[in-house]
């Protein structure tokens, strides 16, 4: 059992399954940047819902409600939960672009089913995440897998919060839509390693033509 001052952000998940890098930078560091995917993913969420409660027979949806996990150490909002009964329980991300290969959405979805499962004593067999990219609900089941995966993401962080180092850049496909690109710099902070091999070429190459170091 973990206690509040223990709880991790279930948003840090998220940018922990895209790169470590992002998540340090981000929690770690403090440093954030707005880039037209972020902008346009919070516009969406203004505009699909506003905080509060909409009944209608056999459905209840409550908009960005709090969420907490003490087995877990994980604390955080669910955009919508969908409650159609006693027992059963649906949370609805809402997310822009369209459904992404890592599995970054759905280790967040998951989370949030964890701590909902917890704080109601129930059992959460699927989410729902919908695109605005698709313009689609895409149903995600929380199963074995992706609460492993979820987990693992979760250690992860929480590791990566008590070493309280940012690792350094690892440049891939990824960085072209990552939000903290110009803070990173992936390509100029990978530069030293081939400079210091570079060097070290150089040196051992003078030391075999047996020049002074
Ligand atoms: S630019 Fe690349 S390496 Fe740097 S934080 Fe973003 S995804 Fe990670």
């Amino acid at each position: 059992m973990y206690i509040e001052s223990d709880l991790i952000p279930i948003s840090s998940l998220q940018h922990f399954v895209f790169c470590p890098r992002q998540c340090a930078l981000a929690y770690i560091e403090n440093v954030w940047d707005e880039n037209v995917l972020t902008v346009q993913g919070e516009n969406l969420h203004r505009k699909a819902h506003l905080p509060g409660v909409e009944t209608r027979p056999g459905l209840k949806k409550t908009f960005d409600m709090p969420l907490r996990s003490l087995n877990f150490g994980i604390v955080g909002k669910a955009d919508v939960i969908l409650k159609f009964d006693e027992s059963t329980y649906v949370p609805l991300e809402y997310k822009h672009g369209k459904p992404k290969v890592k599995e970054m959405d759905t280790v967040q979805l998951c989370a949030q089913a964890l701590c909902l499962e917890e704080m109601k004593g129930i059992t959460i067999e699927k989410g729902l995440i919908y695109y605005f990219g698709i313009k689609k609900r895409v149903e995600v089941a929380i199963d074995n897998e992706l609460r492993y995966k979820t987990v693992k993401a979760i250690e992860g962080v929480r590791k990566l919060f008590e070493t309280d180092k940012t690792p350094l850049p690892i440049y891939s496909k990824r960085c072209k839509s990552c939000s903290l690109y110009n803070e990173c710099l992936p390509r100029l902070l990978q530069k030293p390693k081939k400079v210091g091999a570079y060097m070290l070429r150089m040196l051992t190459d003078k030391s075999e033509d047996g020049e002074n170091l």
